[in-house]
């Protein structure tokens, strides 16, 4: 159902990807007498929480896994694991298909540069006190069925999922008094003069009280966090799903995921039904996916090819059925916005590319802080966030981001 007329609401939250969904979720089990909207520009899965590679991560990302404080890390791990406890309850209790699986995960090197990431991670994991085991090449063949990598290491924390799916799960499941309106893009957000939101559609308006934010990188298209949030997309495509012989031909088991230890690497997962997928390639997207033509497309798509080719020679007859992208933020810190803005709106903004764990508790806790809930998890996520740091202007930001993508994947080309 679309936004039409005017419409009253006690909370009003805008994004239904996974941080939209879980802050609605929660304000209803805060108020369940109140009237919860949840409104999306798209219908759910549509967004990046329904594009991703389904990878449910528990350990602290890249950046904050350098982080030299101890308990930052531990506080980022018991966030994640509590995001993960959460998606895990609520698809055992509405029976959500969407493969989810204790799958674990492995971390994939190829040449020189991947190793020494590899090493550095596992030096990273064991200051941590985090398991994990480095499994060998030739044993890792037999359970990626291709021997492409030189070694991994497996950590066990990691869940994987189909996203489209789970969101899409997550959305039908949603507590009686939130109402869930699609394909409604919010134009324009206004003060109502008695410490209100107006939130204004294309044929109807929301009045609330009460406004939250689950809008990733496109909570800047509100003026909120102007010049702090970068639009960053990346891109996968799947195959179809290997038949019977091509299941002879591969050597493989089914449902596994790596991600690169490189991270400006290729993330491949083999999936429950059977489909491969290959994740490479970012890009500095200005305009989001209207940066994006048709020719650009088609190179990325190579791209994947390439990489697929490269690992899965044997599979080179099983074709690509879908390619496609998403847009997330990040942010020049590695900062994750969590809090409240300056006008009163809340927000979670800024996942820098791993937002199923951290949507999820952030949406979560939003909701919790909204209502002024207190919990050990709240101060967790309000220790480990702060204000993204500003961008430099227009041109020098989109020449300085794009060249550094370009040199990573220069000195990645090793891992792609
Ligand atoms: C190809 C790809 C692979 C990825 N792989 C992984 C992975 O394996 N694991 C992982 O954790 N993360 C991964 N990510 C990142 C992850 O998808 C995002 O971090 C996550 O989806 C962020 O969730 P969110 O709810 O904060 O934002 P989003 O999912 O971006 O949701 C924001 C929502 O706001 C809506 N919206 C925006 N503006 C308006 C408006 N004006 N009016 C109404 N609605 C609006 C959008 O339509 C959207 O649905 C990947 C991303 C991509 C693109």
């Amino acid at each position: 159902m679309g936004l039409a007329g005017r419409q009253s609401a006690d909370y009003a939250v805008i994004g239904a990807g996974f941080a939209g969904l879980a802050a609605a979720r929660r304000l209803a089990v805060h108020k369940p007498q109140a009237r919860i909207l949840l409104v999306d520009a798209q219908r759910v899965g549509e967004g990046a929480s329904g594009r991703n590679s389904g990878f449910v991560i528990d350990l602290p990302h890249k950046f904050a896994l350098e982080n030299p404080d101890p308990a930052f890390k531990q506080r980022l791990l018991r966030l994640n694991r509590a995001a993960i406890a959460q998606l895990q309850s609520l698809i055992d209790n509405h029976g959500i298909a969407c493969q989810w699986s204790h799958a674990g995960k492995y971390q994939g090197a190829v040449g020189e540069r991947g190793l020494a990431y590899l090493a550095h991670f596992e030096k990273l994991l064991a200051d941590l006190g985090e398991p994990h085991h480095s499994v060998d090449g030739s044993k890792l063949a037999g359970i990626l069925g291709t021997s492409h990598y030189s070694r991994a290491v497996f950590t066990p924390g990691c869940y994987l999922m189909q996203p489209a799916a789970l969101v899409r799960g997550l959305a039908r499941c949603l507590p009686e008094n939130v109402e869930l309106l699609e394909n409604a893009p919010i134009l324009r957000v206004d003060r109502d003069g008695t410490g209100g939101y107006v939130l204004h559609g294309a044929n109807g308006a929301i009045h609330t009280r009460s406004l939250l934010l689950g809008t990733s990188i496109f909570t800047r298209e509100f003026g909120y966090l102007q010049n702090r949030l970068l639009p960053v997309m990346t891109f996968a495509s799947w195959t179809a799903p290997l038949n019977s012989e091509q299941c002879k031909r591969y050597k493989g088991t089914f449902d596994w995921g790596l991600t690169p230890a490189d991270h400006a690497g290729t993330t491949v997962r083999m999936t429950q039904d059977r489909r491969l997928i290959i994740r490479n390639t970012y890009r500095h997207v200005s305009k989001y996916g209207r940066s994006v033509d048709s020719a650009m497309r088609e190179r990325i798509r190579a791209g994947h090819r390439q990489a697929f080719l490269a690992r899965f020679p044997e599979l080179a007859d099983l074709e690509f059925t879908h390619t496609w992208g998403g847009v997330y933020a990040i942010s020049r810190n590695f900062t994750n916005f969590f809090g409240q803005l300056p006008d009163g709106a809340f927000a979670s903004a800024c996942d820098n590319g791993v937002g199923a764990a951290w949507g999820t508790i952030s949406g979560t806790l939003l909701a919790d802080y909204a209502v002024g809930a207190q919990s050990s998890l709240l101060d967790d996520i309000q220790a480990v966030t702060g204000m993204p740091s500003l961008n430099p202007p227009e041109p020098f930001l989109g020449i300085g981001v794009r060249s550094r993508i370009m040199l990573a994947a220069w000195q990645s080309r090793s891992e792609l």
